[in-house]
């Protein structure tokens, strides 16, 4: 395993970069003699402050962390998103340390997929609709590859992004299902100071098409408002944040209210949910989402961030 000054990326931070499954499980190892809690965060690099919040969330509560960074080529059902998809892994190292990493797992595809590898995870009926109706076999291969990524890690705790609403109830899963012993926490989603919810494809994006996502979160932002004046028809809240959609000239692949667990359409909002979306700016791809939960938006908010708490 490399030091984390072996690599080209500086500063006195501890990093260890592990680059190999034997590397990962020696660097682990020393955790788990020592008693220590290992969390683990699952990224495709092009490192950006949402996955800094869920290194910061892992290293509030674990000893060790691990950060793996592997843009996973069977998740990808477009060959131009996977030959476009930023890779960043000085920066990223920095990110990570800087964050409270302690290890960078770094494997090459036949590290993750070695020969005679043949193993494919089809997740149930949660991974129908949505990205899953839109991304044929993104599912498939995000949920194999997190499996064997837990398997490779052996952490205690495994920490994913809200703004990947249905990976985060997929692997919730999925990791139920087949008894996985890892908890699973959800980290919210991050966004700029516009609202966009920040992703590591915003780095592709033009001045121009950034100005069209901002339409995004002020479709959903304006769902949440309307959910928090007491509507709760999902016709309305989607026609809402829909029209803010179209006032930016994105034309989404799904505008969609459904419930936070199964995601399965709802008509109402009588439960936790999420409002999601899909829409191409330009060339870039891209979803985001929102969590409505009616418990907590009555008329008394007004539409103010109580109603997605
Ligand atoms: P990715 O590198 O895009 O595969 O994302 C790795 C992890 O970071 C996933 O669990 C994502 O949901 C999470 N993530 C990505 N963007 C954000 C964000 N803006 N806020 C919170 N988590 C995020």
């Amino acid at each position: 395993m490399l030091p984390l000054s072996q690599t080209q990326t500086p500063s006195s931070s501890s990093l260890v970069v592990a680059r190999t499954a034997a590397q990962l499980q020696a660097a682990t190892q020393g955790a788990r003699h020592l008693g220590q809690t290992v969390g683990f965060v699952p990224t495709m690099g092009a490192l950006h402050d949402g996955h800094a919040a869920l290194v910061r969330a892992a290293a509030a509560s674990c000893d060790c962390v691990v950060v793996s960074i592997f843009v996973n080529p069977t998740q990808f059902n477009n060959t131009d998103d996977l030959t476009n998809y930023p890779r960043t892994e000085a920066a990223d190292l920095q990110t990570a340390a800087d964050a409270g990493a302690t290890i960078a797992f770094v494997p090459a595809v036949d590290v993750i997929y070695p020969d005679g590898f043949a193993t494919t995870i089809t997740p149930g009926k949660i991974a129908e609709p949505l990205e899953g109706a839109h991304r044929p076999g993104h599912f498939d291969g995000m949920a194999t590859v997190v499996v064997r990524l837990l398997g490779l890690v052996q952490p205690d705790v495994a920490y994913f992004g809200r703004k990947d609403a249905q990976q985060l109830a997929i692997i919730q899963q999925v990791v139920r299902d087949l008894a996985l012993p890892v908890q699973i926490v959800g980290v919210d989603t991050a966004r700029d100071s516009s609202g966009l919810a920040l992703s590591s494809r915003n780095a592709r994006l033009s001045a121009a098409e950034r100005e069209q996502a901002l339409g995004l979160s002020r479709g959903l932002f304006a769902a949440r408002d309307l959910a928090g004046r007491g509507e709760r028809s999902a016709r309305a809240l989607q026609e809402a944040a829909a029209a803010e959609f179209r006032a930016a000239g994105l034309t989404p692949d799904y505008v969609a209210l459904v419930d936070e667990t199964t995601f399965l359409a709802v008509d109402l909002l009588d439960r936790p949910c999420i409002l999601a979306v899909a829409a191409a700016a330009g060339p870039v791809r891209l979803i985001d989402n929102i969590r409505l939960n009616p418990a907590a938006c009555t008329s008394e908010h007004h539409g103010e961030p109580p109603c997605n708490a």
